[in-house]
């Protein structure tokens, strides 16, 4: 994959003279791993990092396989890189656009403008490392190394106007530099105190690695999460920075299952999900190349918040599947996940409209088992007439439907694996609008806010049809103490806590009345529904009902992708 920010080593290499960390081989749980944490409209004004584990950052970048190289270093254990324009900080500057740091206000409680400007020293000698240039800068008040397009500059001042850094340069026989597209400042958090400042053009952005003391393992704090390993900070095309985080595939794993599932979880659950995340980011490997990383960290490929959550359980998961994926003839598999499916997972071509043989649907006999564990197994939802037509009747008409008001909602085809293929709805004029896959799916869960696509739905009420009424001899209902239901076969039923009528077909659901404003003989419809999440390949809850009954993570992987291999 093509890097945008890396390039021109082999000159900086000898120019350095030094020997990089090394990452070891690709695809291997020890390949270097770049997530984006913030980039496109997220890009950023300014980063903060503080020390977590570890003291103190250096400086250098990332050659082409991802070494990092070393150039300065600092002490300080809380930065801020910031792009080489204007930038505040502050709380009040943390939601301006433009100029303005957008989220960056953490710790800092005052506003502080980072100027773009500077006085660029005259040296009698050119000084060819950081440590030389710093040694110069410190004979200066507030002058700093700058490494710009491989020199090595004395700089001084963060000026936020050409006619103040005029004023010093001339007091100083310097000469005024400014604002550059690719150039970051690394500032000691909350001061304008530069420690660092770097331009390496299009090409090579800077990295920073945190600590000084390369036995211990670091962890590092960004935007109140914490991270193992280093970041990159790339300024794309000129633009913001680019936030990216360096790290071994098998520590990013670790992170992602430590999110994904809980680490209490029966160990062969989290193996599987391990193997899961890893085909996972080899399927995703390379969308963002244009923002030079491999995948980003929110769900559009894969959600990743640092390692917060991490245990010894999720390490062992890990460790336990080394460098294992997912495969489909030759290809990493598209291993989806989801919380549960209620009794059945779902072919990808009913929900997505694609076609991959390994995510054909299963029934799913194992979620069952651990029922009451499962947030979302077998709830009920109702809404009156009223509701429905006030909630679903506008979605469909902005669909260029011309569906008057709505007398009926049915399910009527289920999928081989009893989800709901498609349902439809019946207008006051009669006819018919029936829908299948993405507006049925919208309906059920955003409109209905259904949190899968497996349940069913029941009629009750005046127009049932069944002649359901439910009355405490008043107008209202406002418990369902002392309420009788009458059936459409004039059969009578107490109502006790749980709200079950006889109608004219059987005893059904009936909600409870809520606000005591139900009224006597309204269209009620019940949805029974079971799952949450999309249904696509993998059930979490199912892993860890199979790995509860002795199934190996391969087990369980082959279950719910049928076909695969694992290696
Ligand atoms: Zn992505």
């Amino acid at each position: 994959m093509k890097q945008r920010c890396l390039t021109i080593f082999c000159a900086l290499t000898l120019f350095l003279g030094m020997v990089p960390a090394a990452y070891a081989e690709v695809n291997s749980d020890s390949a270097p791993v770049l997530v984006g944490l913030a980039y496109g409209n997220g890009a950023l004004d300014g980063a903060n990092l503080s020390n977590g584990v570890g003291t103190g950052f250096r400086f250098g970048y990332l050659d082409e396989e991802r070494n990092f190289w070393q150039m300065g270093y600092t002490s300080e254990t809380a930065i801020s890189v910031v792009k080489t324009q204007n930038v505040w900080y502050g709380p009040n500057a943390a939601y301006d656009s433009g100029l303005n740091l957008k989220s960056y206000s953490d710790d800092i409680t005052s506003e502080i403008a980072v100027g773009c400007w500077h006085v660029q020293l005259p040296t009698e000698v050119e000084p060819v490392s950081f440590e030389e240039t710093l040694t110069l800068a410190q004979s200066y008040e507030n002058a700093f190394p700058a490494w710009v397009d491989g020199v090595w500059q004395v700089r001084l001042g963060t000026y936020t106007s050409r006619e103040e850094a005029q004023v010093v340069a001339e007091q100083l026989g310097g000469a005024v530099v400014g604002t550059s597209s690719y150039g970051v400042s690394v500032v000691k958090t909350g001061t304008t105190t530069v420690l660092f400042q770097f331009d390496g053009g299009e090409n090579v952005s800077l990295a920073v690695n945190p600590g000084l003391d390369d036995s211990v393992k670091t962890e590092t704090n960004y935007r109140k999460r914490r991270y193992y390993g280093l970041f990159q900070f790339c300024r794309v095309k000129g633009e913001n920075i680019v936030v990216s985080n360096l790290l071994p595939l098998g520590e990013y794993i670790n992170c992602v299952i430590s999110q994904e599932m809980s680490p209490s979880w029966p160990i062969e659950a989290l193996k599987a999900q391990a193997v899961s995340a890893r085909s996972y980011y080899e399927d995703n490997l390379g969308r963002h190349a244009d923002y030079g990383f491999d995948i980003c960290s929110t769900t559009d490929c894969q959600a990743y918040y640092g390692m917060t959550n991490v245990n010894d359980r999720t390490l062992q998961a890990v460790k336990e599947t080394e460098s294992l994926r997912a495969w489909y003839e030759g290809k990493p598999a598209k291993t989806y996940y989801y919380s549960s499916n209620g009794g059945g997972s779902e072919d990808v071509k009913n929900v997505w409209g694609t076609t991959y043989p390994y995510l054909c649907g299963v029934i799913d006999p194992y979620e069952e088992t651990i029922s009451e564990k499962i947030s979302y197994w077998d709830y009920t939802q109702t809404f009156t007439a009223a509701e429905l037509n006030r909630i679903v009747q506008p979605y469909i008409q902005s669909q260029g439907y011309n569906c008057a008001e709505i007398v009926d909602f049915q399910v009527t085809e289920l999928t081989p694996t009893g989800n709901v293929k498609s349902i439809s709805f019946t207008d006051i004029n009669g006819k018919s609008w029936p829908f299948t896959q993405k507006i049925a799916t919208k309906i059920a869960k955003s409109y209905l806010g259904l949190k899968s696509i497996r349940y069913t739905v029941t009629k009750a009420g005046e127009g049932a049809g069944s002649g359901v009424y439910y009355t405490d001899g008043g107008n209202t209902v406002s418990s369902m103490n002392n309420t009788y239901a009458i059936s459409g076969d004039d059969s009578v039923r107490k109502l006790s806590g749980n709200p079950y009528v006889i109608t004219g077909s059987g005893i059904q659901f009936l909600p409870a009345p809520s606000g005591g404003a139900a009224q006597s003989g309204e269209t009620v419809y019940t949805i029974h529904s079971s799952g949450w999440g999309h249904s696509v390949g993998m059930s979490q809850w199912g892993a860890y009902a199979m790995a509860q009954q002795g199934f190996s993570f391969d087990e369980i992987l082959k279950f719910y992708y049928p076909g695969i291999e694992i290696y």
